[in-house]
């Protein structure tokens, strides 16, 4: 199987906070990436802006030791050519200088990108200057990056401060697990096989289980992760959108508010969840470890490093049909999965002592991207009608054979959406503000009771109550493991 690579048309690209963690880790290593593939024309370029001082040949050193260290192998030659497409400009989002200079590197007839890797206290500041300058102009677009807003209220007020520069369809909102490759799989699974969509609601599914299991704790996030905590760090934005790309109806046609519209429409009918359907934790101190309230240091921390939630939806798909969430730090493995449990066939015709088996479709985003569809079969062998369950697996990796490893991580494929106009993978305003209007009561509701999480050990699959949560409904989260 090849993969094509489809040139974009011509760019500049201005990274705001382009000397960043961010901007070092994932975009510009991503940036090289496609470059190296062929998918970013000679004509594009980079424009690195942040306060530090520094002129373009020290941003490129800086930048080619950032692809070394996180961009995986790298051809020096190319990175070399590369390098040649980037710039810099000191700038202080707050201030005046340095905006004149930027305004002369932005060329005219190729089209602009402004990515704010910054925090989204500066997004105004940003915004307003870009415009002011006449740097960006009405078909420029803008990348804001999470957290949107830390609820409902900041979330509209961030959306107003840059709404008063920027039109809805210049504003791309990232949300990286959208731009993962298996997410998008999802809807082609969903949408382009006739096999899944009639099975695809309440009188044929069970359950849904989306789990993203980290094992890494806050690390030198922990001033704004105590802040913030699972539910608003990954619930809101992260698997709030996978569960409204896995509930959603078919939209007529895969175009970026068609897809979007029937996002929204999931969100907005969410039931409220009841306290006794949420279970927060908290990762607890290991001999010789260190806990999470020594992370943040704060020992009387009330955050949650844990969260699982029953979630419902109701709809005529979906009502009956319970969406079980749960995501956390340090716990057994790495894995971020779907899992889709059909209900058990209505009669078994080998009798009860064959076995009692359910179809599965397992959707995997990390580590290995892939999906597997457990299906029924009968043991091999001559000891009678027996059934067992068969993964039929499609690894990624082994079905695509080499070309998996040209396949865009999540970042180098929105950028170049971006760059190509296509908003269907980025977050619209409203359906961020609904995701914070049903966030914000749940947790307001644990704020006013007072509730502290639940400790669990790390490297456990989270608090008991969590096991506790399903046990209750007959059923059992499915193990979290790689
Ligand atoms: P960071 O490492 O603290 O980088 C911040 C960048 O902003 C630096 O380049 C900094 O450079 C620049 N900056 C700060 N104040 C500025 C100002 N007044 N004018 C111009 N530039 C300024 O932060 P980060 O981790 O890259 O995160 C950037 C944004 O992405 C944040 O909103 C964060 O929440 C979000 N995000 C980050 C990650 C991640 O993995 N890092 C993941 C998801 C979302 P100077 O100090 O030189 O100005």
């Amino acid at each position: 199987m090849v993969s094509r690579v489809i040139p974009v048309d011509e760019f500049d690209l201005v990274i705001f906070g382009g000397t960043g963690d961010l901007a070092r880790r994932k975009i510009l290593p991503g940036l090289y990436r496609r470059f190296a593939s062929g998918q970013m024309p000679a004509g594009a370029r980079i424009i690195g802006a942040a306060r530090s001082d520094m002129d373009a040949d020290g941003y490129r050193q800086m930048i080619a030791d950032a692809v070394a260290e996180f961009g995986g192998t790298h051809d020096p030659a190319v990175l070399k050519d590369f390098l040649a497409h980037l710039d810099y400009v000191a700038i202080d989002a707050k201030g005046t200088d340095g905006w004149a200079e930027l305004g002369s590197k932005v060329r005219d007839g190729v089209i602009h990108a402004f990515y704010f890797s910054v925090a989204p206290s500066l997004f105004g500041d940003i915004a307003q200057r870009l415009k002011e300058h006449g740097i960006a102009g009405d078909a420029s677009r803008i990348v804001v990056e999470k957290p949107f807003g830390h609820d409902l209220g900041t979330a509209k007020a961030l959306n107003a401060t840059l709404a008063a520069y920027f039109d809805e369809g210049q504003i791309y909102r990232i949300d990286h697990y959208l731009g993962k490759e298996t997410v998008q799989n999802l809807m082609a699974v969903r949408f382009g096989n006739m096999l899944f969509e009639p099975l695809w609601n309440s009188n044929y599914v069970d359950n849904i289980q989306i789990t993203v299991a980290e094992t890494v704790g806050v690390g030198g996030r922990g001033s704004y992760y105590d802040h913030s905590g699972a539910m608003r760090d990954m619930v809101q934005n992260h698997l709030m959108q996978l569960l409204c790309l896995i509930a959603m109806e078919p939209p007529a046609k895969f175009d970026p508010d068609a897809v979007r519209d029937e996002k929204l429409k999931v969100i907005r009918a969410l039931d409220p969840v009841a306290p006794h359907h949420v279970v927060r934790g908290q990762y607890a101190a290991t001999e010789g470890g260190t806990g999470y309230r020594d992370d943040v240091e704060n020992p009387r921390s009330r955050t949650e490093s844990f969260v699982a939630l029953r979630v419902g939806i109701a709809n005529w798909r979906w009502a009956g049909t319970p969406f079980y969430l749960r995501t956390g730090k340090k716990l057994r493995a790495r894995t971020s999965e779907i899992a889709i449990t059909f209900k058990d066939a209505p009669h078994s015709i080998f009798g009860e002592d064959a076995g009692w088996n359910r179809n599965v479709l397992t959707i995997k985003l990390q580590p290995n991207e892939g999906m597997t569809l457990d299906v029924t079969i009968k043991e091999p062998g001559p000891g009678g009608m027996r059934l067992i369950d068969v993964p039929l697996d499609m690894s990624f990796a082994e079905a695509l054979g080499p070309d998996a490893e040209d396949i865009p991580d999540a970042y180098e494929r929105l950028i170049m959406d971006v760059i190509r106009g296509n908003q269907t993978l980025f977050m619209r305003g409203d359906e961020v503000e609904a995701a914070w209007a049903w966030t914000d009561p749940l947790i307001a509701g644990w704020e006013k009771r007072g509730e502290v999480p639940q400790p669990y050990d790390a490297g456990s699959s989270g608090p008991e109550d969590a096991m506790m949560l399903m046990h209750r409904d007959g059923r059992k989260w499915r193990e979290i493991r790689t």
